[in-house]
């Protein structure tokens, strides 16, 4: 089942969709935060209200408009990527990680696929995309085993990364330059996990203005995603709605000679394979 937020005739709804293209509105839940607490069986309820999700009537909003806490994101869990962002900034990079690296992205508003990414050229002068495989949890997680992990999970959305380099870099920890207002475009939808088998091994692809900048599978990830529950889930409980960015690989803008970031008008578009497309323009104007 694919799960969305959408607005249709100006209120935001939850809605589910077995094909992608007509889906059903779900009126026993106000959001997708209060699906993701309640669970949901993947059944559509008699007589529930069809929408067709490509209707001029429909907007498709960011599956998770506000999670209830921060984005937990790796950071460098593709190989290639970590050779790439080492060239970039060797002091910030290039050490050896044999755990990864957690950070934390605030979302004060997730948008959706046809939605902008703010520029905030004030202070921003190298801005960046990383596609990257999203997992949303769906039951309290404490100190789960890797192979237990995936029953924790709902399903799996892309993200968009954005980063801003410069402020990423200079105040150290990634915290700021990754957490700008409009930094963490989100969709189109939830694809819960029964749909894969076992851990998605998926085509992750990102094209700016149509070039293709990233091309890998999630298979790649250097800690994968049973082994990242397992390890924050010693410590920390994953509640229901947790949303864990699992990295990006190699073909970011900063790891292009010279970094080909982001400008006015550029057009992103995030896939993987199964789950669909994410696609945000770069604007100045907010
Ligand atoms: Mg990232």
């Amino acid at each position: 089942m694919r799960y969305y937020t959408i607005r249709h005739k100006d209120v935001a709804h939850v809605a589910a969709s077995s094909d992608g293209k007509r889906a059903y509105i779900l009126r026993a839940y106000k959001t997708m935060n209060v699906l993701l607490l309640k669970g949901h069986d993947g059944t559509i309820p008699p007589l529930s209200e069809a929408v067709e999700l490509d209707s001029p009537n429909v907007e498709i909003l960011s599956p998770i408009p506000h999670p209830r806490q921060d984005v937990i994101c790796l950071g460098i869990n593709y190989s290639d990527h970590a050779k790439e962002a080492a060239s970039f900034d060797k002091e910030a990079f290039s050490k050896e990680r044999p755990d990864p690296i957690f950070f934390s992205k605030r979302v004060n508003y997730s948008q959706g696929t046809g939605d902008i990414i703010p520029m905030h050229e004030d202070i921003c002068d190298s801005l960046d995309y990383e596609t990257e495989l999203g997992v949303v949890i769906g039951k309290e997680a404490y100190q789960v085993k890797a192979e237990d992990a995936l029953q924790y999970i709902f399903g799996y959305t892309i993200i968009n990364d954005v980063s801003a380099r410069n402020l990423q870099t200079r105040h150290k920890q990634w915290y700021f330059g990754k957490s700008l207002d409009g930094f963490t475009p989100m969709g189109p939808c939830i694809v819960s996990s029964d749909e894969f088998e076992g851990i998605p091994r998926q085509e992750i692809r990102t094209y700016v203005n149509g070039e293709l900048r990233q091309s890998s599978n999630t298979e790649n990830l250097i800690t994968g995603i049973p082994e990242i529950i397992e390890i924050l889930s010693q410590g920390m409980t994953l509640s229901p709605g947790t949303v864990i960015a699992t990295g990006t690989p190699s073909g970011v803008a900063m790891g292009m000679d010279p970094p080909l970031f982001l400008k006015d008008g550029d057009e992103i578009i995030c896939e993987i394979e199964g789950i669909g497309r994410l696609v945000n323009k770069v604007s100045a104007v907010v």
